[in-house]
């Protein structure tokens, strides 16, 4: 099933190239596509342990880089894209805090998608080997791990910057591509503080 997706995240969303604005991972909306081309985008094999919990966590989702419950506003200023994973994993930490952590866990190989991506790697590997029973087959299990998605080490440390963050009505998006290899500080801060582009 296909939805709509809300105005500003489905700006944040294109701006930041579909990537989650702390992990850098690709995310999906309901909008795009379903939740099986969506699997099949990012590398969750169906019957690959944690494959509908790893999907839930790589949805696309509003967040509030100051939150609500904090007074932060619903302007687009405020509002990044962000995975569903990291924008509950964030808990009530300040944004920057929690996008240093995950580059960290990420950088360090202990980021909850290289755990399900290993694990998933081993289920397919044994699916082929014929020592597993998976859900799919040992061609479909050979195709899918051919596909790379679930290979280490990923190019995970490129995070697109989330646009234009501090400045309503403007597009800006030229950074989005970037930020190759680009570590946290590639990223302009979050609200007024980003500079303003010529
Ligand atoms: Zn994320």
């Amino acid at each position: 099933m296909v939805k709509r997706m809300p105005k500003k995240l489905k700006r944040r969303y294109h701006e930041q190239g579909g990537r989650c604005w702390y992990c850098g991972l690709p995310t999906w909306s309901r909008r795009n596509e379903t939740r099986l081309q969506a699997r099949d985008r990012l590398g969750i094999v169906a019957g690959t342990p944690d494959a509908s919990k790893a999907l839930r966590k790589r949805l696309a989702t509003c967040e509030h880089l100051h939150r609500v419950v904090d007074g932060g506003g619903n302007g687009l200023r405020n509002i990044v894209m962000a995975c569903a994973g990291c924008n509950v994993g964030r808990g009530d930490r300040d944004p920057m805090t929690w996008l240093a952590e995950v580059q960290a866990a990420l950088a360090a190989g202990t980021h909850w998608w290289q755990a399900y991506a290993a694990a998933a790697r081993a289920h397919l590997e044994g699916v082929v080997a014929g020592t597993v029973k998976g859900q799919v087959s040992a061609a479909q299990a050979a195709a899918a791990l051919a596909t790379g998605l679930l290979d280490p080490p990923p190019r995970f440390a490129a995070p697109c910057p989330p646009g234009e963050a501090g400045k309503d009505g403007e597009h800006g998006s030229e950074a989005g591509e970037q930020t190759q290899g680009g570590a946290a500080q590639a990223r302009p801060a979050p609200s007024a503080a980003a500079p303003r582009a010529p």
